[in-house]
């Protein structure tokens, strides 16, 4: 079957598509044939080396396929089964080994792209406004990376809570996928100065929660931004890492909280699992939640959907098909 290795770490190039063994299936696992695989931008980060993982190693995430076949152990999925799943390593391939506990089934009115569009960022986008801060009616959110992937799912849910958004892009026509989404107010970051048009959107109070995804280059404003007793969330690093914060600043600057969340802690059990990605799919399958799925790539242009993704050309989701 044909994956996409990386021996060493580095840029796009050092990915290859290539001839590998088929997956071996252990008891607990089925074989998934992968019919659309998620771009995700953590992949960037373990193929760089930003993440280290041991290596070699087929990269990718997440993806959505047909069940082939089921180890002597597995008791809820059989050959047939529509799946998606998540955080297991070995998504950009034409199968896959995943253990049980990992899968979940797509329900009919959700197509493969789509199941694979709404694992890895549709629960994210899921834990970061239902628990990690709740959203509440008339909460003042500031998103960062507004018509990314998670972003764009991120809005429509604060938005379905309550939620007042504020969402930052680079460009106009970002901006107008930001507004579609429902995002209340939009500021290019890249010509504003977000601090000052957030507090002027605000007049003066600042947002109850800042969803922070592109790290080294909004952190320190982004904290500013906060009103008292504001929830600092920091969960990527599209910029880079934040590398030195004080955190005694948090206190004179309205007794902040600060988190650095992950999806994996936020999916560890199988219960956290099913109540974010039902939540997910039935909100797709009534028309709640739309996902913007309009980069498509075979598996053999992985190159240019990294550089795509790493050159902020993207908006929504990123696909490869097998
Ligand atoms: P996106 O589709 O959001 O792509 C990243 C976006 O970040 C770009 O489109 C760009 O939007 C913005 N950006 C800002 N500065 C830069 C920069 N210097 N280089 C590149 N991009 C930049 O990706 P995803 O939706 O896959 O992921 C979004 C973020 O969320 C990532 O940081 C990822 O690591 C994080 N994440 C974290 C998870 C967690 O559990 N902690 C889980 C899932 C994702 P613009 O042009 O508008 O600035």
């Amino acid at each position: 079957m044909k994956a996409v290795r990386v021996t060493e770490y580095g840029g796009p190039e050092v990915m290859s598509y290539e001839d590998v063994d088929m997956p071996s299936l252990g008891g607990s696992d089925a074989l998934v044939k992968v019919e659309a695989s998620g771009i995700n931008y953590i992949d960037t980060y373990q193929r760089s080396g930003l993440y280290q993982i041991p290596l070699p190693t087929t990269l990718g995430l997440e993806a959505a396929g047909t069940v082939e076949e089921v180890g002597s152990a597995v008791t809820n999925f059989k050959a047939g089964d529509r799946v998606a799943y998540t955080s297991v390593p070995g998504a950009y391939a034409e199968y896959a080994t995943v253990p049980e506990d990992k899968l979940v089934a797509i329900p009919d009115g959700v197509s493969f792209n789509e199941g694979a569009a709404a694992m890895l960022q549709g629960c994210t986008a899921h834990y970061l406004c239902k628990s990690t801060y709740l959203v509440k009616e008339g909460d003042r959110c500031l998103i960062h990376a507004a018509a990314g992937g998670v972003g764009l799912l991120l809005i429509q849910m604060v938005k379905n809570a309550g939620g007042f958004v504020i969402g930052t892009v680079s460009t106009e026509e970002k901006a107008v996928l930001a507004k579609e989404a429902g995002a209340d107010e939009v500021i290019l970051y890249s010509e504003q100065d977000f601090e000052s048009e957030v507090k002027r959107i605000t007049d003066g109070a600042g947002v109850n929660v800042v969803y922070d995804s592109v790290g080294k280059a909004t952190f320190e404003k982004s904290v500013d931004c906060l009103s008292k007793l504001g929830y600092m969330v920091l969960y990527g690093n599209a910029s880079g890492p934040v590398t030195e914060f004080n955190p005694a600043t948090l206190g004179p600057k309205g007794s902040l909280f600060l988190t650095r969340p992950t999806l994996f802690d936020y999916t560890a059990s199988r219960e956290s699992l099913e109540w974010r990605s039902s939540d997910v799919f039935n909100w797709i399958a009534d028309g709640n939640l739309n996902l913007r799925i309009e980069h498509l790539y075979p598996l053999v242009d992985v190159q240019q959907a990294h550089i795509d993704l790493e050159g902020r050309a993207t908006t929504g989701k990123l696909i490869l098909t097998p």
